[in-house]
């Protein structure tokens, strides 16, 4: 066990991710894929016309228009700031760098301000490269997802463009790590349109607060770098900044809402004090999951193993080997999204750690009181 991650590592093994592997890229490049050129839009209209309990056209509405702010708000994910604001505020007061007197006093200011912005759960950690993305997408300043991702989707633009190097900013040593709740009873009918909605949702919410968060830093004269899945691997983050443990179903599952949140990250140079790994959770998930299979059981492409004990290598170009883990069946489950038209997430919703205990199918999500 490596005591700064809380993971077993194999060293000869492990390699830093490569984005491009990630499955909604590789959809893109990778032609032995059943879902080569495919996206959530192929079956829509099939789904719309069949009639089925949570896939009509005002479900899909809901999933599509939640991932507004997260599609169209070009600050979002910026690494830095264009123009800065001089209006109503001013900003020579924001131009010096704070001085910090007490670490400790200022670590809790700072999570006082980021679940203000919106973060159901913050943690802080120090950087371990290794999370790092080796290669990825680098987004082109302040443009927003849909405007910069856009051409990549729709795979007009060549896959070198997800290949290039990425390198934080020198100096910039500590990870903001923020998970934010997914709605109980939209996951419930997972995976019902209404759950997929639940995590456009919060992908919406993920980048209003790290735009706040970033400022914030910014403003105290200090850098940030906002992030939600690109630029480095977000569970491992998590986890060593506390928020929870590593799943059978391949998510972060955290106390307070098992595996029912989205995870998103803001790098800095801003003094905090690093939180620890939660290692009581961390143990009694690693036993839980080896008597469950709820997750397993639950799923319809049976992408999630039912080996007993987690293993170093995956199958899956889509998960980096090395990490001693159970792996999901990367290319199954996004099979399984092409056919429902959106991700899924049945197994969040069965996982006991979510804590749901009415289940409620979509007309009763849609049933207003
Ligand atoms: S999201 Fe759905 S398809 Fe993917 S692993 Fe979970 S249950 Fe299976
Ligand atoms: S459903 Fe059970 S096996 Fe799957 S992640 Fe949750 S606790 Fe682990």
């Amino acid at each position: 066990m490596n005591s700064k991650s809380s993971y077993e590592i194999d060293e000869t093994i492990y390699q830093r991710f490569e984005e491009k592997n990630n499955m909604i890229y590789r959809r893109l490049w990778d032609k032995s894929l059943p879902t080569y050129g495919q996206m959530f839009f192929t079956n829509i209209q099939k789904h719309i016309d069949s009639k089925k309990e949570g896939y009509s056209r005002i479900d899909f509405n809901l999933v599509k228009s939640g991932w507004t702010v997260y599609e169209k708000f070009p600050f979002a994910f910026a690494w830095r700031r264009k123009d800065h604001y001089t209006g109503d505020y001013g900003r020579k007061w924001t131009k010096s760098q704070f001085k910090v007197e007490n670490l400790d006093d200022f670590t809790k200011l700072v999570k006082k301000t980021v679940s203000f912005y919106g973060a159901s759960l913050v943690g802080f950690a120090d950087i371990d490269e290794r999370w790092i993305y080796k290669t990825g997408f680098i987004r082109p300043e302040n443009k927003s997802e849909e405007d910069s991702k856009g051409k990549v989707r729709d795979g007009v633009q060549s896959v070198s463009i997800l290949e290039q190097s990425i390198n934080l900013p020198k100096g910039i040593n500590k990870a903001i790590v923020m998970a934010i709740e997914m709605d109980k009873d939209a996951i419930s009918t997972a995976p019902a349109q209404p759950a997929a909605a639940a995590s456009a949702l919060a992908y919406s919410k993920m980048a209003f607060t790290i735009a706040c968060v970033g400022e914030f830093i910014r403003n105290l004269g200090y850098r940030a770098v906002q992030c939600g899945n690109d630029t480095a691997l977000s569970i491992p983050l998590a986890i060593d900044a506390g928020l929870g443990a590593l799943g059978r179903l391949g998510l972060l599952i955290t106390p307070e809402f098992g595996p029912r949140v989205r995870i998103c990250k803001v790098f800095t140079d801003l003094p905090l004090r690093s939180d620890s790994p939660n290692l009581e959770f961390i143990r009694k998930v690693e036993d839980f999951c080896k008597d469950c299979y709820k997750c397993a059981e639950a799923c319809e492409t049976e992408a999630i193993t039912k080996d007993k004990e987690p293993k170093f290598k995956s199958e899956s170009i889509s998960n980096n080997s090395g990490v001693k883990k159970y792996y999901v069946n990367a290319e199954k489950c996004f099979e399984f999204w092409i056919e429902n038209s959106s991700d899924c997430g049945a197994c969040i919703a069965v996982c006991p750690f979510s804590k749901i205990i009415n289940y409620l199918t979509p007309n009763e999500f849609w049933k207003l009181d």
